[in-house]
């Protein structure tokens, strides 16, 4: 995935201090030596129904060795052998369920590539879906690398194998649960991530799955009934710290805030604030409200991303069980919050 916007937590404590100012003149000096604290869950009142139940069910070393299985394909960038492979691959595991296949063909500065994406449809008793996505498809620049995409596209995409693990045969009681591993999100021409120049902005050229479900969805009522985008991108590091994204939909935010709280692993949780454009933008862009799980600094200073040193060694089970349990909470809460806030 690319790109992001950092939005340093100091500035970001300034920027609170300045609106407070604003409202507050008497006072300035004091709220700018000491900001109020800022938690996510603080901003929009929600009515949040009782914390219930035991913590979510999520076999985290059934799901790292699914990452392990993946990346075992080797790279898997688009219109490759391998490519092929493991979308084969997900399809084995989604043999017993109801699948939707999105397939068309992309037209790429690289030239025309069929693209794939897989949807796993769990029926709820409620009238909504709510969709939870990841890409499986590796940087296309680096193909000719020993590249696997251990974090980027294999982590996340083993964590929907094993939700869908969850899923199996159950009838959620609540919205139906729609798992989308989409396709061709990586830019196809080097857009200056892994060291390598830019040759395109990743915003003219990436994101070509995804954009196509959108339209399709949109096209075809589906989309109305999509009561949240839960995308999840580079979850397995094992230094685990989910940003809270500025493109994402804040009450939705507050509702996963919730949940990793509720279940103790909040402190892996939007400690930063920055702007990610990835995935769930096709589905902003269209009034969903929309929430990115990503973890955008992976090794120091993010050294790993988009580079042949994203392996598995540098992943952990416990963070696939932290993103998981936390996604499963988050479904469990949005379930019983009725209404759901405006879009
Ligand atoms: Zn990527």
């Amino acid at each position: 995935m690319m790109k992001k916007v950092f939005l340093p937590t100091l500035l970001f404590f300034f920027a609170v201090a300045l609106v407070s100012c604003d409202h507050d003149k008497d006072a300035p000096q004091v709220k700018a030596q000491s900001p109020p604290p800022v938690t996510p869950a603080d901003t929009p009142k929600l009515s949040l129904p009782p914390d219930s139940g035991p913590p979510p069910t999520f076999d985290s070393a059934r799901a790292f060795q699914y990452v392990k299985e993946i990346v075992a394909f080797g790279p898997r960038p688009l219109g490759s052998a391998n490519h092929k492979k493991v979308e084969d691959y997900f399809l084995a595991h989604l043999k017993a369920d109801e699948v939707e296949h999105d397939t068309f063909t992309a037209d790429t500065p690289e030239g025309k590539f069929p693209v794939h994406n897989i949807v796993a449809k769990f029926p709820g008793t409620k009238d909504g879906i709510i969709v939870i996505a990841s890409h499986y498809d590796t940087n296309y620049p680096l193909r000719n690398t020993s590249y696997i995409g251990a974090n980027d596209g294999a982590s996340s995409s083993a964590l929907l194998m094993e939700l869908a693990n969850q899923l199996h045969g159950k009838k959620p009681d609540g919205y139906g649960v729609w798992l989308v591993w989409d396709d061709a999100e990586e830019a196809i021409k080097p857009d200056g991530s892994g060291g390598l120049r830019q040759e395109m902005p990743f915003e003219k050229d990436s994101l070509y799955g995804i954009t196509h479900l959108a339209e399709k969805w949109e096209a075809d009522g589906t989309l109305k009934k999509i009561k949240a985008f839960l995308l999840a991108d580079m979850v397995g590091d094992a230094d685990l710290n989910i940003e809270r994204d500025s493109n994402s939909t804040p009450w939705l935010e507050d509702v996963i805030y919730e949940a990793a709280t509720r279940l103790g692993y909040q402190s892996h949780f939007f400690v930063r604030t920055m702007a990610v454009s990835d995935d769930h933008l096709p589905f902003v862009k269209r009034g969903v409200p929309c929430a990115d799980l990503i973890d955008f600094n992976y090794g120091y200073d993010d050294v790993f991303w988009h580079t042949t040193q994203d392996t598995v060694d540098k992943l952990s089970p416990k963070s696939l069980e932290i993103v998981g349990t936390t996604v499963l909470e988050t479904i469990r809460i949005l379930d019983k919050l009725d209404p759901l806030p405006p879009k």
